[in-house]
């Protein structure tokens, strides 16, 4: 029975995906790549076609690219109906149909999940809608952002340093406007990378002459009568004038819509088994819907099995990809989602990347370079094990730190460096603030057993 399901899905099943955007089309083509050939419908609640999202924080701001030409370059045709711009509203888990906001239905015999993450609004909805108060995360955030910008704006605040905070900091200081930063935490980036690489973040902005103001709060937007943003107030009782506030605050997971269906879906996400499958709200994993990219968060074997949900590029490929593969191949045939979680950034004109999860390391051993000369590789350990890397302008010891990773090798590292003198051969804490506090990182849900136990070696498949 269960062959001849997969066999008769696969000619002329109806699979549905919510979400039209980097994980939605890369789980589509992947679909029709291997053999799928029944129908398939794609619901987004943007008006577009799948854009790519990096690039707005980094060429579009800087007005190198426009927000119109970031489309995702399609990999092949696409034999899809494509219902954009209509939001899902709802799921009907038993009787396997999405509603949409605009009261119509739509049937599946199979659906996926893709529907990311919003940007976090500034909290005080009348300060939020101030002229001048920006979030991005979207094409119609950067052209609204970009046109300020370009108006005539001076002075810019930043509430947030996490990554997409400061590359806006940077490009609008290359733009030569006035910045200041506000960041709760004591540096930028700590929540991602931890307060010694934040440091280093830290001296980049301000060498680039950004305003960086840490452990403080933005307590209020002052606006002006005509309703356009004046003026940032901090709870170190000092005030910022600014013409443009952009609210860099993190992300929410678009789960709403699907409270009340059933599923294991809330503010962390969507949780799935390893090969995509969604948990219904008792733990229980479906066969038919499946979920990728920002919005899922799934075990991961080299991490101790503990569930990662990752705001990365990457990742959403990959977990698309997997994910379409395992909608429609025989139980036997299903994989699981290991992708080595990655990602990069630029921003003060230093190439930022990272492999593993860094908020899991305790410690830090730099083996390259120096942070001093901001050139330098970083290694981060926990309970005897190196769980993650990070690289500034030095990218090429990236694939050899994710072998370590892959392998569990031993952590502090013994290896001697090769190319410069190590800033010593002694860890230091790698110094995350406290879990509890909001960060700006890729999160981690810690429900597994430790790195250090683990007996296995990972080998990654190529597909
Ligand atoms: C400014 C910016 C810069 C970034 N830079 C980097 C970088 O340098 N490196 C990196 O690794 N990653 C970066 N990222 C993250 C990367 O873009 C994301 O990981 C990626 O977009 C995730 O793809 P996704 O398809 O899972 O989710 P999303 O791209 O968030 O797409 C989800 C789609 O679903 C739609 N949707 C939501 N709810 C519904 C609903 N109810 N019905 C229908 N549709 C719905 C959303 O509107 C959206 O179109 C950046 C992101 C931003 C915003």
């Amino acid at each position: 029975m269960a062959a001849d399901y997969v066999d008769w899905l696969r000619r002329e099943g109806r699979i549905v995906i919510v979400g039209a955007s980097l994980a939605g089309l890369r789980a589509a083509e992947t679909l029709r790549e291997e053999g799928f050939t029944g129908s398939l419908t794609l619901i987004g609640d943007e008006p577009y076609e799948p854009y790519d999202r990096p690039p707005l924080s980094k060429s579009v701001l800087l007005g190198k690219a426009s927000p119109e030409h970031t489309e995702l370059p399609r990999r092949r045709e696409l034999d899809a109906e494509w219902r954009l711009g209509v939001p899902a509203a709802g799921l009907d888990l038993t009787g396997k149909r999405v509603l949409l906001a605009d009261g119509e239905e739509v049937d599946y015999d199979r659906l996926l999940i893709a529907t990311g993450v919003r940007a976090r609004p500034w909290p005080v909805p009348e300060e939020a809608e101030l002229d001048g108060v920006f979030v991005l995360r979207t094409r119609d955030d950067a052209t609204a952002l970009t046109e300020k910008l370009r108006a005539g704006a001076r002075r810019v605040v930043v509430i947030g340093a996490g990554f997409a905070g400061s590359e806006v900091a940077s490009a609008c200081r290359e733009m030569g406007l006035e910045v200041t930063v506000a960041e709760r935490a004591g540096a930028p980036l700590v929540g991602a990378l931890g307060g010694v690489i934040g440091a280093v973040a830290a001296e980049l902005h301000l060498e680039n002459g950004v305003d960086l103001r840490t452990r403080v709060t933005v307590t209020a937007l002052e606006g002006d009568a005509m309703g356009r943003v004046r003026a940032v107030h901090l709870s170190d009782e000092s005030v910022v004038e600014a013409d443009v506030v952009v609210v860099s605050l993190g992300s929410m997971r678009n789960t709403e819509w699907l409270s009340g269906s059933g599923l294991g879906a809330g503010p962390r996400g969507i949780a799935s088994d390893a090969g995509c499958r969604a948990f219904d709200f008792r733990g229980i994993v479906t066969d038919d819907v499946f979920v990728a990219g920002d919005v899922a968060r799934s075990p991961h074997a080299l991490f101790g099995y503990q569930f990662l949900s990752l705001e990365h590029w990457g990742n959403a490929v990959a977990q698309a990809e997997t994910a379409a593969h395992n909608m429609i191949c025989p139980a036997s045939d299903r994989r699981p989602h290991m992708w080595m979680p990655a990602f990069w950034s630029s921003q003060f004109g230093v190439n930022i990347k990272s492999v593993g999860v860094p908020p899991m390391g305790d410690e830090l051993m730099i083996i390259q370079g120096s942070t001093a000369e901001r050139r330098f590789v970083g290694v981060y350990g926990f309970k005897g094990r190196v769980v993650a890397a990070v690289t500034f302008d030095n990218a090429r010891w990236l694939e050899y730190c994710q072998r370590q990773i892959e392998q569990g090798a031993p952590f502090p590292v013994e290896y001697p460096t090769v190319d410069r003198r190590p800033e010593g051969r002694q860890p230091v804490a790698a110094d995350f603030p406290d879990p509890s506090l909001p960060t700006h990182g890729p999160t981690v849900t810690l429900s597994g057993y430790s790195p250090a136990d683990r007996r296995l070696v990972f080998t990654p498949g190529h597909h």
